[in-house]
């Protein structure tokens, strides 16, 4: 098989290397270019469609919790960062800035946007008058940027395309709930849309956003065994609201500083769909963000009749709903396959004439590979249902891998040989920086998330009484 298939062959083996395996992928399945600029990258169109369908499902969800959009300026007056000490120090070193303009030198120098904290909250205490103003909950979907010197499509690019939701509340108690229930729509999206199951919890100080009270995150675990951070939730208590004077008039007629926070998640979500589903064949997309839900191959295309009932299959599949492509390209059916099991397409359908004849199709599962005959009647009914099995069980699977890769350990050595065999390990841990710093020095991996409501003896480190369970990885 694999020596006929010559896409297969295009592809690093991918437990031989991964990295190369992903850079052959997102190449070769036209997700991305490369763009002149190092650090850049170009979204191509059949990348571009997973991010819409991205877009479309967390834009629905972020409106039925009473978020806008709402859109703000690229340019943002250096001054702007000052006024937060620990933020303007958390993005100094990646902020790139722009002091030339229309040929005359600029009197303030202009960042480009990295994250828009600061302008949101200049805006916002412009906005956010009485009570009756709060809460406000913005988002935008836009593009930032962070200096890069390399680049790798998705995970690392100096430029990228997120949404940052920016919210404003009376209470702190109100602002640390909607932080906590962000957390749990991207959770809900990230499993049930991506398929890719998550840890969510808070992280230490030292991984927290620069000027966040606490940074909620979740992790997932790519098939290499490193984490990916897949969408973050900070709680900025009123340390935005003091440097931005976000502040309103109170129900007693007394001025009030507010409580922010701010969401978001990026197209690095792309790269983590492709590390947790991708097998040696390229792509495996879930059917909820598949640009091509389904893809129709004719038999013998030529013999009378094929290429019709295939027409009429995809219009059919399409009046209820689904995303359709129809191959009558020359290609041979084999080669067609094999395009489309690279490009990660959920199902396939073979029509040919002894399928028409028989009022049958066959369908191929692209997570399982798994073939089925199924009667042409109700063909839509039949691959939705299908669709649906194919989305959960990727969930499944990539859940059963993840769990089946997580140890513990109670001592540095055993935090090494944890990460070493590509795990998530979870480690007691006394909460001091040093014993934090020091697994990383010598393990390279990081405190990726808190795991609550676990607890171990002693601190894998220094020895002393445990005050946490954390869960480490190497990460990208
Ligand atoms: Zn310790």
């Amino acid at each position: 098989m694999a020596k006929e298939n010559q896409f297969v062959e295009q592809i690093a083996d991918i437990n031989a290397d991964f990295p190369q395996w992903y850079t052959d992928v997102v190449l070769k399945t036209k997700l991305v270019d490369y763009g002149p600029v190092k650090g850049t990258m170009v979204i191509r169109p059949y990348g571009y469609a997973i991010w819409e369908n991205i877009q479309k499902e967390l834009d629905s969800r972020f409106k039925k919790r009473g978020v806008e959009n709402a859109y703000f300026p690229l340019l943002i007056p250096m001054s702007y960062f000052t006024k937060e000490a620990e933020h303007v120090e958390g993005f100094a070193p990646e902020v790139a800035i722009v002091t030339v303009a229309g040929g005359e030198e600029l009197a303030e120098p202009l960042a480009i946007r990295p994250t828009s904290e600061t302008i949101i909250g200049t805006m916002m205490s412009k906005w956010t008058q009485s009570y009756r103003d709060l809460p406000m909950k913005v988002n935008q979907w836009c593009n930032v940027m962070r200096w890069e010197k390399t680049t790798r499509p998705f995970l690392r690019t100096s430029e990228f395309l997120w949404q940052e939701g920016h919210t404003a509340f009376a209470s702190a108690e109100e602002a640390e709930r909607d932080t906590l229930a962000m957390l749990g729509v991207y959770k809900e999206f990230a499993e049930n849309c991506l398929a890719i199951p998550v840890l969510t919890g808070r992280k230490t100080d030292k991984e927290k956003f620069a000027g966040a009270e606490a940074t909620y995150t979740m992790e997932a675990m790519m098939k290499d065994g490193k984490s990916l951070q897949a969408g973050t939730s900070h709680y900025m208590g009123q340390n935005f609201a003091n440097a931005f004077d976000i502040q309103y008039l109170g129900k007693e007629g007394v001025l009030e500083k507010a409580y922010t926070s701010s969401w978001g998640v990026s197209t690095r979500l792309i790269g983590a769909v492709i590390m947790t589903h991708g097998d040696e064949r390229g792509l495996v997309l879930p059917p909820v963000v598949a640009p091509v839900q389904c893809v129709i191959v004719p038999i013998a295309a030529r013999k009378g009749g094929v290429v019709e009932a295939c027409e009429a299959l995809k219009a059919e599949l399409e009046n209820a709903g689904l995303r359709v492509a129809f191959d009558n390209s020359d290609n041979s059916p084999g080669w067609k396959f094999n395009e489309w099991e690279m490009k990660g397409v959920p199902v396939r359908i073979e029509l040919g004439p002894r399928d028409i004849e028989a009022g049958k199709m066959l369908l191929a599962r692209r997570d399982t590979l798994e073939k089925l005959e199924k009667p042409l009647e109700n063909a839509a009914e039949t691959v939705k249902e299908l669709l649906a099995t194919v989305q959960k069980d990727m969930l499944e699977a990539a859940r059963a891998r993840r769990e089946s890769r997580i140890v513990y350990a109670d001592d540095m050595a055993s935090i090494l040989k944890g990460v070493d065999e590509g795990n998530f390990v979870k480690a007691g841990w006394c909460g001091c920086r040093e014993c934090e710093d020091k697994i990383k020095e010598e393990t390279g991996a990081t405190a990726r998330v808190f795991a609550e409501g676990e607890s171990r003896e002693n601190c894998a480190v220094c020895g002393k009484k445990s005050e946490h369970v954390i869960v480490f990885a190497r990460a990208y």
